[in-house]
C-alpha cells in the first residue's frame, strides 16, 4: 500500500499531523518506537504537571492556616503521587491511540528507518516491513543533552529529567545543574516535598530568556523559602555525589556541594536517529532546518517539533504540524497560514507560575522598537487577593509606543498559565491597547489584571 503521508515520531507534532491528514481522508502511517504522545505525554509536560499538582496540594494544605483552615499532620505519599501520575499518562496515551484508530490511521510500533526515495515515493523500513509514502514528516523530537562534564556518564547519582520523574523514593538532597525551565520546575517539585535543593546556573540569572523583573519575583520567594540558587556558576566536574564548581563572577572562586541526587538539565538536542539515509538534509546546530511551512530542503519532506530546534514546546510542535499538513493537503499553495513564532505563549510551572508571550522589554529594545512598559502587581486583581494570601505577583505589558500595539505580556502569579492565551490573542492579532480594551474580561478573575493594564 502506498501512503499519502508517513510520519516518524508520535509526539504532539506526529499525532496531530496524523489526525488531521487522516481526517482529511488521506492514508497515513505513523511510526513510534516508544509510547504515543512522545516526551510531552510520557516523560515531560504531563507527568511533571501531575506530580507538581500533588506537591502544590501538599504545599497548600501545609499553608492552609492563612485561609483560616487548620489541617493537622499534613502528609503526602510519594508512591501514591507517582501512581496517579502513571494513570493520568496511561489514560491520555490511550486517548491518542483511540483518536488515531477512529481516523483509520495506521500506527506502527517500532523504530523506523528512512531508506531512500524511489520514483517520488519515500521508502521507510520498520520491523522488517517496507512502507512507501508520497510525503514524509519527521517528528522525532529531542533528548536530554549530556554536557561534556567529567563524572556525569555512568554515575548512578546523576539523573536526567526522565529519572527525576520516575523516582520511587524522594532523595535526601538534590543538586540541579541548569536553572532553565526543567531545572526550576524540578526545583519546585522537590523543594515543595521537603527535599533540600541547590540550583547551579551558569548564566547571571535563572530562566535567562525570560523577563528578568518577573524572574526576580520568583527568585526572591525561592531564596526566602530556602532554595539555594548559585548563578554565574559553572560546574567543573562531578565526583560521585559531589559537584565541583567555579564562580564566573571573579571573587568567589571554587566550591563544591554534595547531594544524594544530581539532576542535569542543561537543554535538549534534536533526535536524528533513523534519518541517516536522508542525504543532504540541511541541519543547523544539529536541528533540521525548515521553512515557514515546515518544509525541509528535501522534496516532500517536512519536519515539525523539537527536531527543528525552533522553540521546544509541545504547542509549537502541534501548530507546526497543522501548518505542514495544511500545506501538503493544498498541494503546497501559499495561502496557508504560517506559524507565528512571535506569539507563542510559554509557561514555567513554578509556584507561582510564570507565563509569557511575545517580546520582552530587552528584546523589543534590541530590535529598535521604542517601548512603553506597563506593569502592575497581581494584587490589583481582587480574585488574586482572595486566593493568594501573602503572595505577590507581577504583570507587565510591553507596548510599541509608536503604534500602541501590544508586543509582549509577562506575568508571575497563580494561575497566569490559564489566561496567557488571552494575551497571546492580543499579540497574535496585533491588538492595540484600545482594541484589547474592548475585550470584556469576566469578574472576578485574575485575568482582569490584563484589563487593568490597558
Ligand atoms: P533550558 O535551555 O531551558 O535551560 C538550560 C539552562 O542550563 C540554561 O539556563 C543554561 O544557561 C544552563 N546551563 C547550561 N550548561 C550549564 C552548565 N554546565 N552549568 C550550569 N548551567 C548550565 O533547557 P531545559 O531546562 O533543559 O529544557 C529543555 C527544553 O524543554 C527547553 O526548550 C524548554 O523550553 C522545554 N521545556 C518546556 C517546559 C514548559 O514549557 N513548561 C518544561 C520543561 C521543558
Amino acid at each position: 500500500m502506498k501512503y499519502f503521508l508517513a510520519i516518524v515520531g508520535g509526539g504532539p507534532a506526529g499525532y496531530t499531523a496524523a489526525e488531521i491528514a487522516s481526517k482529511a481522508g488521506k492514508d497515513v502511517v505513523l511510526f513510534e518506537q516508544n509510547a504515543l504522545g512522545g516526551t510531552c505525554l510520557n516523560v515531560g509536560c504531563i507527568p511533571t504537571k501531575s506530580l507538581l499538582y500533588g506537591a502544590k496540594q501538599y504545599y497548600n494544605a501545609s499553608h492552609a492556616q492563612k485561609y483560616g483552615v487548620t489541617a493537622e499532620n499534613v502528609a503526602f505519599d510519594f508512591a501514591a503521587m507517582q501512581k496517579r501520575k502513571t494513570i493520568v499518562v496511561r489514560k491520555l496515551v490511550a486517548g491518542i491511540k483511540q483518536r488515531l484508530n477512529n481516523e483509520h490511521c495506521t500506527v506502527v510500533s517500532g523504530q523506523a528507518k528512512v531508506l531512500d526515495n524511489i520514483r517520488q515515493f519515500w521508502r521507510i523500513e520498520c520491523n522488517g516491513v517496507e512502507y512507501e509514502a508520497e510525503h514524509l514528516m519527521i517528528c522525532t523530537g529531542s533528548t536530554n543533552f549530556v554536557p561534556p562534564i567529567s563524572g556525569i556518564k555512568d554515575n548512578p547519582a546523576v539523573w536526567d529529567s526522565t529519572d527525576a520523574l520516575a523516582a520511587t523514593e524522594l532523595p535526601q538532597s538534590m543538586v540541579i545543574v541548569g536553572g532553565g525551565v526543567i531545572g526550576m520546575e524540578f526545583a519546585t517539585l522537590y523543594h515543595e516535598l521537603g527535599v533540600p535543593v541547590t540550583v547551579i546556573e551558569a548564566m547571571p540569572t535563572i530562566l535567562p530568556n525570560l523577563d528578568q523583573e518577573v524572574v526576580q519575583v520568583l527568585l526572591d520567594k525561592y531564596k526566602k523559602a530556602g532554595i539555594n540558587i548559585l548563578t554565574q556558576t559553572k560546574v567543573e566536574s562531578i565526583d560521585g555525589n559531589t559537584v565541583h564548581y567555579s564562580s564566573l563572577s571573579s571573587e568567589e572562586g571554587r566550591g563544591e556541594v554534595s547531594a544524594e541526587r544530581i539532576l542535569v538539565s542543561v537543554g535538549r538536542r534534536a533526535n536524528l536517529q533513523g534519518l541517516e539515509a536522508l542525504e543532504g538534509l540541511e541541519l543547523n546546530r544539529g536541528a533540521i532546518v525548515i521553512d515557514e511551512f515546515c518544509q525541509t530542503n528535501l522534496p516532500k519532506v517536512y519536519a515539525c517539533g523539537d527536531v527543528t530546534g525552533k522553540i521546544m514546546l509541545a504547542h509549537v510542535a502541534s501548530r507546526q504540524a497543522e501548518v505542514a499538513v495544511e500545506h501538503m493537503l493544498h498541494d503546497q499553495m501559499v495561502n496557508v497560514q504560517m506559524v507565528n513564532y512571535n506569539a507563542i505563549p510559554s509557561v514555567v510551572y513554578t509556584n507561582p507560575e510564570i507565563a509569557s508571550v511575545g517580546l520582552t522589554e530587552v528584546q523589543a529594545e534590541s530590535m529598535g522598537i521604542s517601548v512603553e512598559v506597563r506593569k502592575l502587581p497581581m494584587t490589583f486583581s481582587g480574585r488574586f487577593m482572595a486566593e493568594n494570601e501573602g503572595e505577590t505577583g507581577l504583570c507587565k505589558m510591553i507596548v510599541d509606543s509608536r503604534t500602541g500595539t501590544i508586543v509582549g505580556v509577562h506575568c508571575i502569579g497563580n494561575p497566569c498559565s490559564e489566561f496567557i492565551a488571552a494575551a497571546s490573542c492580543a499579540v497574535r492579532n496585533g491588538y492595540t491597547l484600545s482594541d484589547f480594551q474592548q475585550v470584556v474580561f469576566p469578574h472576578p478573575t485574575v485575568s482582569e489584571i490584563l484589563h487593568e493594564l490597558l
